[in-house]
C-alpha cells in the first residue's frame, strides 16, 4: 500500500510557510515504513532539530481505480480517518531551497501517524469536517475541510490520473494552519469533532 499526500492545501498555511499558493495539488509520497506503529512513540530522528506536526484528515481507499472521475470518487472510500504528516522542516527547508525532493524530510520511519477511522456515512459531509489537534492538552491545530483549495473527491480525480489507486491506500489530504515543532515528552491528540482519533507521545 501507498501513503499520497497533498501539499499546500489550506491557504493559510501556505502563507505561514510563505509558499506559493499552487495552481494543481502538490503531491509526494510516503513508503509504509513511515507508518508509525500502534501504541509506539514518535522518536524524534536524529537528522533534524525542527520536527513539525501536521494534523490532517485521511481518506482510505477501498477500490482499485484508475482515471477517477470526481462523480464517482466517493464510490472509492468508506472510511474516513485523522492523522499527522510529520516533517523535518529543516531539512525540507534545506531541500525546497536546493529544489530536490522532500521525501528525506517527509517520509522517514514514524513520519506517518495514523488514527482510527470513522465510517463516512456517521458525519455529516465529508466536506464539513471538523478537525483539532491537542499538544499537551492545549489545541494547536484547528481545521475544517470546507477550506480544502481542493476537496477530498477532487483529490481522488487529480490523483488517479497519476497513479493507480489501490485497496487501502490512504490520502493524506493537507494541513490547515498551526503547524509547529515537536518536543521530547510532548503528548499529541487528534480529534475529529469531539472525538478522539490518535493519542501520541513524543520521544
Ligand atoms: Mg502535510
Amino acid at each position: 500500500m501507498k501513503l499520497i499526500c497533498i501539499g499546500r492545501n489550506y491557504t493559510e498555511h501556505i502563507e505561514e510557510l510563505e509558499n506559493e499558493k499552487p495552481k494543481e495539488p502538490v503531491i509526494f509520497l510516503k513508503p509504509d515504513t513511515a507508518i508509525l506503529l500502534k501504541k509506539q512513540p514518535f522518536f524524534i530522528p536524529d537528522f533534524s532539530d525542527d520536527v513539525h506536526y501536521e494534523v490532517e484528515v485521511l481518506v482510505k481507499i477501498n477500490r482499485v481505480g484508475k482515471y477517477i472521475d470526481r462523480k464517482f470518487a466517493h464510490k472509492y472510500y468508506e472510511d474516513i480517518g485523522l492523522g499527522i504528516d510529520f516533517t523535518a522542516r529543516d531539512l525540507q527547508s534545506h531541500l525546497k531551497s536546493k529544489g530536490l525532493p522532500w521525501e528525506k524530510a517527509k517520509s522517514f520511519d514514524g513520519a506517518a501517524v495514523i488514527g482510527k477511522w470513522i465510517p463516512k456515512n456517521e458525519l455529516l459531509d465529508v466536506n464539513k469536517i471538523q478537525f483539532s489537534l491537542k499538544k499537551n492538552d492545549k489545541i494547536v491545530q484547528n481545521g475544517n475541510s470546507s477550506h480544502m483549495l481542493w476537496k477530498i473527491d477532487e483529490i481522488i480525480e487529480y490523483v488517479s490520473k497519476y497513479f493507480t489507486l489501490k485497496i487501502g491506500d490512504i490520502i493524506f489530504t493537507g494541513t490547515p494552519s498551526g503547524v509547529g515543532k515537536v518536543n521530547a515528552n510532548d503528548k499529541l491528540k487528534g480529534y475529529i469533532e469531539e472525538k478522539e482519533m490518535f493519542s501520541i507521545t513524543v520521544k
